[in-house]
């Protein structure tokens, strides 16, 4: 079996820590990890000096657009997008055309998934063709390899809530919520706050996501495990952190975007700046980055949702939600977090791998251990360089483009095949 040496790069594990360590990989297997390891005869040597290498990042909230959506991205396209983004593992949400609901269309695209550059995994639809009408057969899915269920673009019903909770609970599979009161969004199409007054804009409430992270904690507390998808309020994150202190079974993640972005940012009706949940307000972005830093998130998920450019041309009112994250994940992360000392590394291997991984039953993944998966993500923390117009995704539709960045990949490494290099 192939094998490969990583050498002198600044290692960061979830658990132990971070050291100047020098990694083997064999048989798509971490083998060692120690300071100084000598390379087996004919063994290929990759210098990581001045690099962090992370386990590889999962992102546990992807869409592929396969089926349905082929123009915007392909599992093909999401594949190399993510191992462009140092992402060597991600989880495809089920909000296809059709939707991921049967497990013999699950089975159909994770053959097709299979050997691509980053591993994909997917998520199914919770419930019966995400029409919200009644429970998927969810031992099904399972069967058929689903890692965890979602009605993601909708929220889950909140009259089915509790049983399904319960089901995924029983087959020890995540439920995912992507938690927002559609009667209260209504027609709105960016945060309600001074933007969309500035913009004449039909606004969100915040109150439209808040009310359903309550109904789900709720939920949680009695029923079972629950985790909440791209959280973007202070009073989302005040209510997930209030749930943990009381015990109960509720996770939670956020995007890059609502660390990064306000929607005082928000200057014309450009729909590259249009998803859901909205950007915020600037107080509710710092409220999200205290949460990342204490413990209250969970993770982190850029919620990559690819459009053609002929779409999100029409502007707010007209273009469909949502903006490409694969590419842009991990020097956000290092730039807006890291680099500006809101948290540290070890932190950030926390939010990018381990905690997405134990969410996802992934038991070989998120650590620098021997024995674990060779998935690796080396970013340069030097390297300084604006968001580029074009993607490795089909699609364009960032608000970053032309943002100056650190910390892009220097390399990605899945089961021991170094599936991306940089320039
Ligand atoms: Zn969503």
């Amino acid at each position: 079996m192939q094998s490969l040496l990583i050498k002198n790069g600044l290692a960061i594990d979830p658990v132990s820590g971070e050291a100047l360590r020098d990694i083997l990989i064999e048989g798509g297997r971490l083998n060692r990890v120690a300071r100084r390891i000598k390379p087996p005869p004919g063994c290929p040597v990759f210098d990581a000096a001045g690099l962090w290498v992370f386990p590889g990042f999962i992102d546990a909230h992807v869409h592929a657009r396969e089926p349905g959506g082929e123009a915007a991205e392909t599992l093909e396209s999401a594949a190399r997008s993510a191992a462009a983004g140092g992402i060597t593992s991600a989880l495809l949400m089920p909000n296809t055309s059709p939707a991921l609901a049967t497990a013999a269309l699950l089975a159909k695209y994770r053959r097709r998934a299979a050997g691509l550059p980053a591993a994909l995994y997917f998520s199914a639809a919770a419930t019966a063709g995400r029409a919200g009408k009644k429970i998927s057969n969810l031992s099904a899915l399972k069967n058929a390899g689903a890692l965890a269920f979602t009605d993601d673009g909708s929220c889950l019903p909140r009259g089915l809530l509790a049983g399904l909770i319960k089901e995924a609970a029983a087959l020890g599979l995540p439920l995912l919520d992507h938690p927002e009161e559609l009667r209260l969004t209504g027609s709105g199409v960016i945060n309600a706050g001074p933007a969309a007054r500035r913009l004449g804009l039909p606004g969100i409430p915040p109150d439209a996501e808040l009310l359903a992270v309550l109904g789900d904690i709720l939920a949680a507390s009695s029923a079972g495990p629950m985790h909440l998808q791209h959280l973007s309020l202070a009073s989302s994150v005040a209510a997930l952190r209030a749930a943990k202190k009381m015990g109960w079974p509720v996770t939670g993640e956020t995007c890059p975007h609502y660390f990064t972005l306000s929607d005082g940012e928000i200057k014309t009706d450009d729909a590259s700046y249009k998803m859901k949940p909205p950007l915020r307000s600037p107080a509710d972005r710092r409220a999200v980055l205290a949460a990342l830093a204490d413990g209250t998130i969970d993770l982190i998920a850029s919620d990559h949702a690819p459009h053609e450019s002929r779409l999100k041309a029409k502007g707010f009112r007209g273009a469909p939600f949502g903006i490409i994250g694969l590419e842009t994940l991990a020097p956000l992360c290092v730039t807006e977090l890291v680099l500006k000392k809101r948290l540290t590394r070890k932190r950030l291997s926390e939010l990018a791998s381990f905690n997405p991984a134990r969410l996802l039953g992934l038991k070989r993944k998120g650590r620098l251990l021997p024995g674990f998966d060779a998935d690796l993500t080396l970013l340069d923390p030097r390297r300084l360089k604006r968001v580029p117009g074009v993607f490795v995704s089909k699609s364009a539709n960032s608000p970053f483009i032309g943002r100056p960045l650190r910390g892009w990949p220097a390399a990605t490494v899945v089961a021991g095949r170094i599936v991306f290099l940089a320039a």
